[in-house]
C-alpha cells in the first residue's frame, strides 16, 4: 500500500489531460481576503503546464469564502440562502482575478458551472462533456464550481472534492490532483498525532481504505479528507491517477508531473 514507487509514478509523467481541484483554504487566507500569492503562483503554474502541450480543467472552490469576505460578513452565513448569495458575488470575483491572471499568460478563462441533477441526465451530462471538449481544443481553461445558486442538499454534489472526480471521469482525464492544506493522506490525523505516518502510493483502491480518513474541514471550506480519499479512490477506479497533495505552493504540481514522491497517489490498475 505505500511504497517509494518513483517507477510506478513514472506513468504520471506523460499524461496529457489533468483536473485540479483547489480548495478555499488554498485560495483565501483565514481573515476570508483573496490569497493572491498563491493565487498568482497557480495561474502561472497551470499555464506552463498548458504550455508543455497538457490540457488543464480547474475545479476551484472558494466562491462561499470570497463572498463571504466581500460583503464583509463575520463568517459564512449559516442559511442554505446566505451561502447562495455569498457564492454569487465571491464567483463573479474569483472568475475576475482568474481572468486577468491567465490573460497574462495568454490564456482565455470560461466559467462552468455544474449541479449534480445535470450529471445524472445523459444528455445535459454529455452537452457538458461537448462543452470542455470544446474548450479544451480552443485551448481555453474551463474554470468549474458548484451551480451554488441553485444546488439544494438533494441535488447538491456535496463538495468540490466529489465534483472534480466526475468531472475527471467525465472528461475522461488522464489524472486528478486534490490541492489541499496538508501533504497527503495520513494514517491518522497529522493535527492530533504529530508522528501520523503519510501514505505515499495507494494501490489499495476498495472502501477499506478510505477507513483512516475521518471529517475535518477549515471555516470557510467544506470538505474533509474523507471527501478527497473518496473522490480519489473512484477516479483511480477509473482509470485516473489521482494525487492528493499540498497546495501551499502550486509547484507541487511540476514535482507530482516528474514522478516524484510528493503527495498521496492513488494508482489505477493499469499503472501496477
Ligand atoms: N462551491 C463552494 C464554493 O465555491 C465550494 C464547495 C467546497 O469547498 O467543496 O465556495
Amino acid at each position: 500500500m505505500k511504497s517509494n514507487a518513483k517507477n510506478l509514478r513514472s506513468g504520471i509523467t506523460d499524461v496529457r489531460r489533468i483536473v485540479v481541484k483547489v480548495g478555499t483554504s488554498s485560495l483565501v487566507h483565514k481573515n476570508g481576503k483573496m490569497n493572491l500569492k498563491r493565487i498568482e503562483k497557480l495561474a502561472r503554474v497551470v499555464s506552463e503546464l498548458k504550455n508543455q502541450g497538457r490540457e488543464v480543467i480547474l475545479v476551484s472552490s472558494g466562491a462561499i469564502g470570497v463572498g463571504t469576505e466581500a460583503l464583509k460578513l463575520p463568517e459564512k452565513p449559516s442559511t442554505v440562502s446566505g451561502r447562495q448569495a455569498a457564492a454569487a458575488v465571491g464567483q463573479v470575483q474569483l472568475m475576475q482575478v482568474y481572468s486577468r491572471l491567465f490573460a497574462e499568460y495568454g490564456y482565455n478563462v470560461a466559467q462552468i458551472l455544474l449541479t449534480r441533477d445535470t450529471m445524472d441526465a445523459a444528455e445535459a451530462r454529455q452537452n457538458a462533456v461537448n462543452t470542455f471538449t470544446a474548450l479544451l481544443d480552443m485551448g481555453v481553461l474551463p474554470v468549474v464550481n458548484e451551480n451554488d445558486t441553485i444546488a439544494v442538499d438533494e441535488i447538491k454534489f456535496g463538495d468540490n472534492d466529489n465534483l472534480s472526480s466526475i468531472v475527471a471521469r467525465i472528461t475522461k482525464a488522464d489524472l486528478l490532483v486534490i490541492l489541499t492544506d496538508i501533504d497527503g493522506y495520513y494514517k491518522d490525523n497529522p493535527n492530533v498525532c504529530p508522528d501520523a505516518e503519510m501514505y505515499h502510493t495507494v494501490t489499495d483502491l476498495s472502501e477499506a481504505i478510505e477507513a483512516a480518513a475521518g471529517g475535518a474541514g477549515s471555516k470557510l471550506g467544506t470538505g474533509g479528507m474523507l471527501t478527497k480519499v473518496h473522490a480519489a479512490r473512484l477516479a483511480a477506479s477509473e482509470g485516473i491517477w489521482a494525487v492528493i497533495a499540498n497546495g501551499q505552493e502550486p509547484e507541487v504540481l511540476y514535482k507530482i508531473l516528474d514522478g516524484e514522491d510528493v503527495g498521496t497517489a492513488f494508482v489505477p490498475e493499469k499503472a501496477r
